[in-house]
């Protein structure tokens, strides 16, 4: 109403404006020139149609002309005129100031659609910077679904991410307050056929295709109109993240222009819910990393509580013995030290997992890990049956290597020798320097590890499959004594592999800097 009654005080006072000046002009006739009067009538004219539009612009031209012709051209007060050549000023004047009023008009259009697109530019650099600097994802969701709401006209906007899981869940939407929409069926049609689906006032569901696209395809040209609910699948890189729903209560539509802004914006809106899916699944991966922390302090602090006990039933043991019963006795002890091998096993593993392994790297004799491990080894397993051929040319064999870690596990190689190959089989330990590394060879003529199992042998837990049964049934230990030897031999930088030993059996190799022997 306002604004008709603009239009209409508007066009009351331009043609006052040509009056007044028509008036004026007519005082000073006798003065006046023709070509004057038209320059003034067409800046009139001008002017009309840019405040106005062409209809304006048109109609004071009309009038002008006639004025010009009644009152400025003789014989006055008649619309006869007498020199022919007046013909052609007022035909002229009549023409100028149709075309300008047309080419004002244009130019306006022009000046509205470049405002229009730069609102929409806006609005889009907008949603991006709200995209990518929301503090929560969820919250540049809502400001997303505010956007859309604002620039579509209606009511509500609600976004929902689609999971494997559990189907499509709320994440995003505007108003914040209010009724929530349950995802309808209207969202189910929408992702299922991945087009966009309307609910007319009617009640009736509809399919649109891909109503959004700029192409000129029938669906493009259906009228989005009369509509209740309209929704929208969200795709990123064609791949379908969740949908988006409008509605309003009174049935809306949506114009052409309307649609192409919706086509941009919805793209945003897939981009946020991608956004809140990664951050779920960051999350989901931050909270497994804090179970396996948990996981590992738990397996430090029981394997700690394992040792009391340990030592209390090592000391009873000893009492049995002395109380005369020497093979029950043996048999605690025996036991007590196999769980005490378990705990050391549990405690590196825990250590390494957690990272706080410390290695002491030093030059070190081959003589000194070769005793040790021979030591704790033979002491356990009886001695005489490892075959042990230190390989130097007169000069002690030295390596760069943390003393204690390299004894620990070429003790584990020497015992799985011994333990996965026949009673009284030979096992050989052969070390020797070649390029500047340090090999330890530990073979043995077991029946060697199964194919496909050489490097899961190296698994934490991992015992070993042959035959669907495992290699190490009937013989004890836990799978991790690999899994720790190889960790021990790595943090020195070297490297510790299996390979089958020719004739059968296995060969496992440590491999570590080689260090040159202080000079005597
Ligand atoms: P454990 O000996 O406690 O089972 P390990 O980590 O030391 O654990 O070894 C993992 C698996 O590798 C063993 O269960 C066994 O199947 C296989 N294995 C290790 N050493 C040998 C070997 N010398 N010969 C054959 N198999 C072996």
């Amino acid at each position: 109403m306002t604004a008709l009654r603009r239009r209409v005080l508007q066009w009351i006072g331009w043609f006052s404006v040509l009056l007044t000046i028509a008036f004026l002009m007519w005082t000073q006739r006798g003065r006046l020139d023709k070509s004057h009067v038209a320059l003034a009538f067409l800046l009139v004219v001008l002017g009309g149609s840019a405040a106005e539009g062409s209809a304006l612009g048109i109609s004071l031209a009309t009038v002008a002309f006639l004025v010009f012709n009644w009152v400025f051209l003789p014989p006055y007060n008649t619309l006869v005129i007498a020199d022919p050549l007046d013909w052609l000023v007022l035909i002229a004047f009549l023409i100028t100031g149709v075309v300008a009023a047309k080419l004002l008009e244009r130019l306006r259009r022009e000046a509205e659609t470049a405002r229009q697109r730069a609102d929409e530019i806006d609005r889009l650099a907008t949603l991006g910077a709200e995209t990518l600097n929301a503090p929560r994802a969820e919250d540049a969701l809502d400001a997303i679904a505010t956007v859309i709401r604002q620039a579509m006209g209606v009511e509500r906007c609600t976004i929902y991410l689609q999971s494997d899981g559990a189907g499509l869940q709320l994440t995003g939407r505007s108003p914040s307050d209010g009724v929530v929409d349950e995802p309808s069926g209207l969202l189910s049609y929408t992702v299922a056929h991945v087009e966009v689906a309307v609910e007319r006032s009617d009640g009736t569901l509809a399919l649109l295709g891909h109503a959004l696209s700029h192409t000129s395809s029938a669906e493009a040209q259906v009228a989005l109109e009369g509509l209740t609910a309209l929704g929208l699948p969200l795709s990123v890189r064609g791949r379908i993240v969740g949908a988006l729903r409008l509605s309003s209560s009174r049935p809306f539509g949506i114009s052409r222009d309307q649609r192409r802004v919706l086509g941009a914006l919805s793209y945003y809106a897939a981009l946020g819910v991608e956004r809140v899916r990664l951050t779920h699944t960051e999350e989901e991966a931050e909270s497994l990393r804090r179970a396996d922390r948990l996981k590992d302090a738990l397996l430090a602090s029981v394997s700690h509580d394992l040792r009391t006990p340990l030592t209390a039933i090592k000391g009873i043991a000893n009492e049995v013995w002395r109380g005369g019963d020497p093979l029950r006795a043996l048999t605690i002890e025996q036991e007590a030290d196999r769980l005490n091998e378990l705990v050391d096993d549990l405690l590196d593993f825990s250590q390494l997992n957690a990272g706080v392994l410390r290695v002491n790297v030093g030059l070190n004799t081959v003589d000194e890990v070769v005793g040790a491990a021979l030591e704790r080894v033979e002491g356990a397993h009886g001695a005489g049956r490892i075959d042990v051929q230190i390989e130097h040319d007169g000069r002690i064999l030295v390596g760069t290597l943390d003393l204690a870690h390299t004894i620990r596990a070429l003790t584990n190689l020497l015992e799985n020798a011994v333990k996965y190959s026949p009673a009284g089989a030979p096992v050989l330990l052969r070390v020797y320097e070649a390029g500047g590394r340090l090999r330890f060879e530990v073979e043995d003529t077991g029946a060697g590890v199964s194919l496909g199992d050489e490097e899961r042998i190296f698994e934490p837990f991992y015992r070993g499959a042959r035959n669907g049964e495992s290699i190490a049934d009937g013989v004890r230990g836990t799978g991790l004594g690999l899994s720790i030897a190889r960790q021990l031999i790595e943090a020195q930088g070297g490297t510790l592999t299996y390979a089958r030993r020719a004739g059968g059996g296995s060969r496992f190799t440590i491999d570590l800097p080689a260090g040159s022997a202080p000079s005597e």
